[in-house]
């Protein structure tokens, strides 16, 4: 998958710990503290409060990213950045077409841990999309585990890839693409009516409607792979299958089989592997927003 050189988005809020904080105690805060109770009375515990409060709000407001990043991460939040630009270039148009605008999201790169709109989340808890604060949340150490722990890369290929290219890439973009997703069905108030229905029905109807939102997040995630190819040829040999591969170990029957030995349909809230394949590969063929009814 080609992705360097392209625009970078301005929406990515990285929140990665860099090496300026240790232990998160920033020493700038910490001198202003000292400061601070030295020359004006004020209690340091305090006074590095509220510096560490105007550190995050900037932080907040900024896209730059934290001081102190090794190559690898400066290179992974460039990444990210890219394919969130691509996204963004590839909805503005069809928003355009629909006769709306189209309102970009945040993407949030965080370590371990991190408050979002809604709530604390963990990097266990995978990436994931909160319509509260309409901002797709990443734990750049999913990336890697996705890679170890499920197989996903093209280490049978690497030697045809390109030099640029890294195991796995386009299944890590196919994974922002989907998130982003789910901020479309935000905007189109998919999503709000779903958690309406969802209100009316029992757990196994409740899990049969998640599962067909999920499907949409994965056919969007597919006309985003269309309408970015036809823009700027990003797909290289081997990158469908790589995302077909990703699609397929991300399916719940997988995981359920993976982990339990079992598969239990009715608990299924993401659909089978099956399914996510089918549903990016309309999106990919189409490009058509109107083939991704997953409802009908
Ligand atoms: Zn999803």
């Amino acid at each position: 998958m080609r992705w360097k050189g392209r625009r970078v988005s301005t929406n990515v809020e990285d929140r990665r710990g860099g090496g300026a904080k240790a232990g998160g105690i920033s020493i700038l805060g910490l001198i202003v503290a000292f400061v601070a109770w030295k020359f004006f009375g004020v209690d340091p515990q305090q006074a590095y409060q509220a510096t560490q409060a105007v550190t995050n709000s900037q932080s907040s407001q900024q896209a730059s990213a934290p001081q102190n990043l090794t190559a690898e991460q400066k290179e992974v939040g460039d990444f990210v950045g890219t394919i969130l630009a691509d996204t963004e270039d590839t909805w503005t148009p069809i928003f355009q077409q629909l006769g709306s605008t189209y309102q970009p999201p945040r993407l949030v790169l965080f370590n371990g841990v991190v408050r979002s709109g809604c709530g604390t989340a963990q990097a266990a808890m995978g990436p994931f999309y909160c319509p509260a604060d309409q901002k797709v949340y990443i734990d750049t150490s999913f990336f890697r585990d996705m890679r170890q722990q499920m197989g996903i890369s093209g280490e049978k290929n690497q030697t045809e890839l390109s030099r640029q290219d890294q195991a796995g890439d386009f299944a890590q973009a196919y994974v922002i693409a989907h998130e982003v997703g789910h901020h479309i069905q935000n905007l189109l108030g998919i999503s709000g009516q779903v958690q309406q229905a969802r209100a009316q029905v029992n757990q196994t109807q409740g899990n049969q409607l998640s599962v067909r939102l999920e499907l949409q997040a994965d056919c969007f995630a597919g006309i985003w792979a269309n309408k970015n190819h036809q823009r700027t040829q990003f797909l290289e040999q081997g990158d469908i299958e790589e995302a077909m591969d990703a699609a397929k170990k991300i399916g719940d029957d997988y995981l359920q089989r993976r982990a339990t030995g079992q598969v239990v349909p009715d608990s299924f809230t993401h659909g089978t592997s099956e399914q996510r394949m089918h549903w990016f590969q309309v999106g990919l063929k189409s490009g058509d927003v109107n083939q991704c009814n997953t409802f009908a």
